[in-house]
């Protein structure tokens, strides 16, 4: 007998059942973008209130979404800062010859 699974009570990232969930269409705390925003920046994953999948994350989801958010920005930045400096060194040398 297949079990039945009800999609819409599960977590979106780790299909885990229980609860509690935080609604993927939700604000994040200390940003103005919706959970659904930083989860697709992070995972390429398209998310929509429209389709039959899950809207919410588990909390231990929704908790490492938010360090990967963090984590990918960080990460962007300090490449924006590296190159640069790299961008520098280069015009150095020019300036020498
Ligand atoms: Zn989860």
């Amino acid at each position: 007998m297949a079990e039945v699974i009800d999609v819409q009570k599960m977590c979106r990232a780790c299909l885990v059942d229980t609860g509690p969930f935080t609604s993927l269409f939700s604000p994040t705390t200390r940003e103005t973008l919706l959970f659904s925003q930083i989860f697709k920046y992070c995972t390429s994953v398209e998310v929509s209130d429209s389709d039959q999948l899950p809207k919410q994350m588990c909390t231990a989801c929704a908790d490492l979404l938010k360090t990967l958010y963090s984590f990918k920005k960080m990460v962007l930045k300090s490449n924006v800062i590296l190159k640069q400096h790299i961008d520098s060194q280069g015009e150095k040398k020019e300036t020498k010859r």
